[in-house]
This record gives structure tokens, C-alpha cells and sequence, in this order.
């Protein structure tokens, strides 16, 4: 079969990009994307914290959130539940360990103000005695994002093909691409590779030199408290550590904020991982944890610049990169599905980005 566009990846990158391209086309025919596992966001999209803190992650990622933020909480297409709200975050810890987070646009909070958000820290004075919140974060549900992108792309005509592992490509002298999708074959015009943690082993499948991405693992949790946090209480980040929590439904999730290099691959908590974790929320705020509901481990696959890449390989043909989200995939996704649309419709990104932010997204002539 031939198509336009094949995007690979079904997580967020993919499928924000996939209904972004629809739109500004007004038709999703002759795009399909290809997502190897039987389920969409199977990997990192459905393991996040679901928040978007426009004071976190290098100048690069703090523009393309801004810009991304907007576009979730009053989005221009209507969703049927909300994609996103707010939800400050709050970093707390030794006037050193603060000071050393502090960017601008962060007010800093007094003890008892930060009491009053955070009373589960008022018993540890010492240890939490500067800090500050950020009241422009906030938080998304990645279930809905991800499920009104998926159908904002398939109502427009885009192709989504699960159980579509990509195997093989090969060049062809007109300039297309003949790709094996699982037992089938593909001719496509362009390649979009949004394959997360698998970007730069799909990248060696086209020719293109690996951007030396690094995925790396990060554990988290979903655990019933004995009394919930509330709803509007902030995300808590220990400055010290780097451990964090934030409230979910009648409970919290909680997560170490460890950022350890891992190859490409379904990862999973280690033993004992989350049993340590709840004793050191347990030993140093005022909560008490009643059980595991959930827990995991996903990658956040990061360029060595720590910039995400969008862009033009260098040296091979109609071929996209959209990688390198590391911890910020949502809240950049919706900036970086509108310069990956713009590269694929104008060939540039037009100045709503400013140029220096474009330029940081190029994916870069790494030699081999
Ligand atoms: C614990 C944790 C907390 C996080 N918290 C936040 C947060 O609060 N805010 C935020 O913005 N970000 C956060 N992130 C990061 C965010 O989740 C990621 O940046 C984002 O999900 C990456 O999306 P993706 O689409 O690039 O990758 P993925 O979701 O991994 O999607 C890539 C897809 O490509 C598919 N694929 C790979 N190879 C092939 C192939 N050959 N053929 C076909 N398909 C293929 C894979 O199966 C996969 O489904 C967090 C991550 C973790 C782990």
C-alpha cells in the first residue's frame, strides 16, 4: 500500500502529531500510523505524572510549554472531559537544596504558607524550612489526552494500525521508503519517528545515524492514603532528593525521581523499589500509606543536550524525527505536534516558535 506519511509511534508524540497534521491538512487520508504493541501509549505516555510545569526543563522545553499549556486547558476542538487544569507544584527542602532549583516565574513560600498547602510537612520544619511553588502548573489525565487525539485523527481519515511493529526499510530511486510492518509492506513518501525509547533503533532501520539517546528508568506508584491529600493540594517535589508525590483521586501518586539509564525495553519496578519509597514518604511528611494500587516504570528518553528533537534528519531523505521528550513529553506535545506539522507541510518552522527554540529541536550530524 502507498501512503503519504507514516507515523511510528503510538504514544503521545505520535498521536498529537497524527491529529495536529490531520487538522492543518482538514484530512488525515494518506497519513497512517503504526504503534507495535496491541494497545496506543502501551509505554512512557501511559506512565507519567500527568503534569505540566512551565518552570521545569531547559529554556527550549519552557517555551514549547507555555505554548503547549494554553492548548490543553481551552483547547479549539471541544473535549468531551477536561484535558487539563491547575495544579501548582511546589518544591520544598533546605534554602541550598531550593535555591538550586530556582528559576524565574517561582515564588518563593513562607513555612507557614507552605504549611498551609502542605500541613503532611509541618512536623519536619528542619528538613522543609524554604520552598517554593509555581501556581502556573498543571495537570493533565494522559488517558483522555491520548484517546481525543486518537479520535480527532481517525474522524479526519488518519490510518492507525496497533500490533504494526516496524522491521525493516528500504529506499527506493523515486525517493520513497518501503517499509515491513509486520507481515506487510508500506511505500511511503515521508517517516515520522516518534518510537520513544526505540527511536534510535528505528532510526538505524532508515540508514540515519542514532541521536545517542539515553532512555532512562523512573519508578513511580498509585497509593491509597488513611486521609486523602484533596484534590487542589500541590505536587511536592523533595528538593533534596528529588523524590515527589501529588494527590490522585482518593490517594496520592508517589515516585523516587530517579533518572537511571536503561536499553530500550517494557522496564519494571525493582523488588523492593516501592516498599522503600512509601517508607521514606512515611519518614519524612505525615502520611500514612494504606496500600499499593498500582506501580510501574517507564523510560524517559533524553538527546544529550536534554532538548528534544524535531527536525529534518541531516542526512537522510523524508525522514522526521519527533524524540527525545524525556520527562517533559506532555507538556511540551502539543508545540512539538504543531513544528513537526509545519516541517512536514512548509518544510521550516514558522516564527509562532522563536528561532532559537527551532534551532535547539534539530536533530544533530552526529558521526558514527
Ligand atoms: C514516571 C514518569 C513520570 C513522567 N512525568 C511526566 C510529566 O509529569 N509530564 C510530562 O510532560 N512528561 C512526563 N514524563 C515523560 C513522558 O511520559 C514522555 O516524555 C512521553 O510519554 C514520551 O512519549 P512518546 O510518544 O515519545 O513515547 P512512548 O509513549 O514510549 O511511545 C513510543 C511508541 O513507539 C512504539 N514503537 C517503538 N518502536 C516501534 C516500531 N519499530 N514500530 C512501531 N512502533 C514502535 C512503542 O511501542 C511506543 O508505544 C514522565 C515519564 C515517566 C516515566
Amino acid at each position: 500500500m502507498m501512503v503519504d506519511t507514516v507515523i511510528i509511534g503510538g504514544g503521545i508524540a505520535g498521536l498529537s502529531l497524527a491529529s495536529e497534521f490531520a487538522d492543518c491538512r482538514g484530512s488525515g487520508e494518506g497519513i497512517t500510523l503504526v504503534e507495535a504493541e496491541t494497545a496506543l501509549a502501551h509505554h512512557t505516555s501511559s506512565r507519567s505524572a500527568q503534569q505540566l510545569i512551565p518552570s521545569y526543563g531547559p529554556e527550549p522545553v519552557l517555551e514549547l510549554t507555555r505554548l503547549t499549556i494554553p492548548a490543553l486547558v481551552k483547547p479549539t476542538r471541544a473535549a468531551p472531559v477536561p484535558l487539563a487544569w491547575p495544579s501548582p507544584f511546589v518544591v520544598a527542602g533546605s534554602p541550598a537544596d531550593v535555591a538550586s532549583m530556582t528559576v524565574p516565574g517561582l515564588r518563593a513560600l513562607w513555612s507557614e504558607e507552605l504549611f498551609e498547602y502542605c500541613p503532611e510537612l509541618a512536623g519536619n520544619p528542619e528538613r522543609y524550612s524554604a520552598a517554593i511553588i509555581d501556581d502556573s502548573a498543571v495537570r493533565t489525565n494522559a488517558t483522555a489526552l491520548v484517546e481525543w487525539h486518537r479520535q480527532r485523527a481517525e474522524q479526519a481519515g488518519v490510518r492507525i494500525l496497533t500490533g504494526a511493529k516496524v522491521t525493516a526499510a528500504k529506499p527506493s530511486d523515486d525517493g520513497t521508503w518501503a517499509l515491513t510492518v509486520g507481515d506487510d509492506q508500506l511505500i511511503a513518501h515521508t517517516v515520522v519517528n516518534a518510537a520513544g525509547a526505540w527511536a534510535d533503533h528505528v532510526a538505524e532501520l532508515f540508514g540515519a545515524v542514532p541521536q545517542q539517546l539515553q532512555p532512562l528508568r523512573r519508578t513511580a506508584a498509585l497509593v491509597s492514603l488513611s486521609e486523602p491529600l484533596g484534590a487542589t493540594h500541590p505536587m511536592v517535589d523533595d528538593a533534596g532528593s528529588g523524590w515527589y508525590y501529588r494527590p490522585d483521586e482518593d490517594g496520592a501518586m508517589i515516585s523516587w525521581g530517579e533518572a537511571e539509564p536503561s536499553p530500550a525495553c517494557d522496564a519494571q519496578p525493582r523488588p523492593n523499589a516501592i516498599d522503600d519509597l512509601i517508607a521514606t514518604v512515611e519518614r519524612e511528611t505525615s502520611l500514612t500509606v494504606t496500600g499499593v494500587r498500582k506501580a510501574w516504570t517507564g523510560l524517559r528518553t533524553e538527546a544529550p543536550s536534554g532538548v528534544p528533537i524535531c527536525g529534518w534528519d541531516p542526512q537522510v531523505s523524508n525522514f522526521l524525527w519527533l524524540a527525545g521528550q524525556g520527562g517533559y513529553g506532555f507538556q511540551t506535545s502539543s508545540a512539538m505536534a504543531r513544528a513537526a506539522t509545519d516541517l512536514l507541510v512548509d518544510g521550516r518552522i514558522e516564527d509562532w516558535l522563536s528561532a532559537d527554540t527551532a534551532a535547539a529541536l534539530q536533530p544533530q550530524p552526529i558521526s558514527t
